[in-house]
Formats: C-alpha cells, sequence, structure tokens
C-alpha cells in the first residue's frame, strides 16, 4: 500500500493514519511528529523547526524533504507506507512524484479528507483542552487553517488531475471515516 493523506488540521489525519497502517501493513509516516522529533533533538535546525511549528508556519521544503525522504524511502522497501501530512506544498509533491517514479514507488492513492472548517476548529481546540499540543491555540489553529487553505489545499486538484484522488468526508465517526476510505480504495 502506498498513500498519502491530505487534510486540514483537525481532520483526523493521524487516527485515519494509524488504522490504515495496521489495516494494510505499510508504516505510518507522520510528517509533523519526525519534523518535532527533529526540533527536540535541538542544534539551528532543530530550533529552526520548533519556530516554524510554534507560529504554525510550514517548515521550509528543503528542510521537509531532507527529513522526510529517507523515512519514504525506507517505507517503500518495507512494503509501503501512508503519508500522513507530506507532501504539503507543490514544489514537495513534484519532489515526492520524481522520487517515487525514480524508485518505481509510485502513490497508488491521494486521500482527502474533508470536514467543515468549524468542526476542525472544535476538534482542535478539544485536543488543547485535553492537554494537547502546543500550537493548538485558537490563534495558531486559525493561521494553520489558513496556510492549509492557501498552500496544501491546491493539491487536491493536482492529485484529482492524476486520476487518484479518493474524497472522503471526514465530518462522521472514525469508523466510517476508515470504512469510506477502504471502499474508495477498492473502487480506484
Ligand atoms: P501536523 O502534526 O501534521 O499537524 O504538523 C504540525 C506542524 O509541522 C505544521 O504546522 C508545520 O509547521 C510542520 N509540518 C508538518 N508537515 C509539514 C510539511 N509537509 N511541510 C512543511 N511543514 C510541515
Amino acid at each position: 500500500m502506498r498513500l498519502l493523506l491530505l487534510a486540514p488540521p483537525g481532520a483526523g489525519k493521524g487516527t485515519q493514519g494509524e488504522r490504515l497502517a495496521a489495516w494494510s501493513g505499510a508504516r505510518h509516516i507522520a510528517a509533523g511528529d519526525l519534523l518535532r522529533a527533529e526540533a527536540r533533538a535541538g542544534g539551528p535546525l532543530g530550533r529552526e523547526i520548533a519556530a516554524c511549528q510554534a507560529r504554525g508556519d510550514l517548515v521550509p521544503d528543503q528542510v521537509v524533504l531532507d527529513v522526510l525522504i529517507p523515512a519514504v524511502v525506507e517505507a517503500a522497501a518495507a512494503g509501503g507506507y501512508i503519508l500522513d501530512g507530506f507532501p504539503r506544498t507543490l514544489p514537495q509533491a513534484i519532489a515526492a512524484a520524481e522520487l517515487g517514479a525514480r524508485l518505481g514507488v509510485t502513490l497508488r492513492a491521494a486521500v482527502y479528507l474533508h470536514a467543515p472548517e468549524e468542526v476542525l476548529t472544535q476538534r482542535l481546540l478539544d485536543r488543547a483542552g485535553e492537554g494537547g499540543r502546543a500550537d493548538d491555540t485558537a490563534g495558531v489553529i486559525r493561521h494553520r487553517l489558513r496556510v492549509y487553505a492557501e498552500t496544501t489545499g491546491p493539491l487536491v486538484p493536482y492529485y484529482e488531475e492524476r486520476g487518484i484522488l479518493i474524497a472522503v468526508d471526514a465530518d462522521q465517526p472514525p469508523d466510517s471515516v476508515t470504512a469510506d476510505i477502504q471502499a474508495g480504495l477498492s473502487g480506484l
């Protein structure tokens, strides 16, 4: 299985990524988690990543590629990947497609999880209330949703044009979202 999850913050990428990995045996690669680990490791690069994440801005493409590509190559060799939060920009998508073509491990599907903005905001605020992440504050959430709409949203038509987009309503219980993704994959 080789797929990516394309979704705004709060749509349930992490939950669905874990479920799809358990179901398919492919490796779940969460871009935000890998970047947070890199940030914790410190150093100038770690500090740059931490600052971007705290503001809700995207980490520069080259940094993301340097951190993510080795993990994707390793997962592809081990049987597949579920990309959660990568790519998030057009240059990242193009770099990932070139790499996939070169290694013969191109994407099978891009799963687009969508939900109304009020639902996403409320879920993120609930997560903050449960002692969630430092970037789950009202102001940063608003900014992350704006960054998603402006920079990551254009990847929806990009994958649609390539005939691999599966759009799924994420404003449903997690089991129903998983079932819809599985149904979409079998119909591709
Ligand atoms: P996430 O855990 O997916 O919500 O990502 C948390 C934060 O990590 C984002 O707000 C960005 O700062 C950074 N990030 C994660 N994935 C990417 C990516 N593909 N490109 C740039 N920045 C990213």
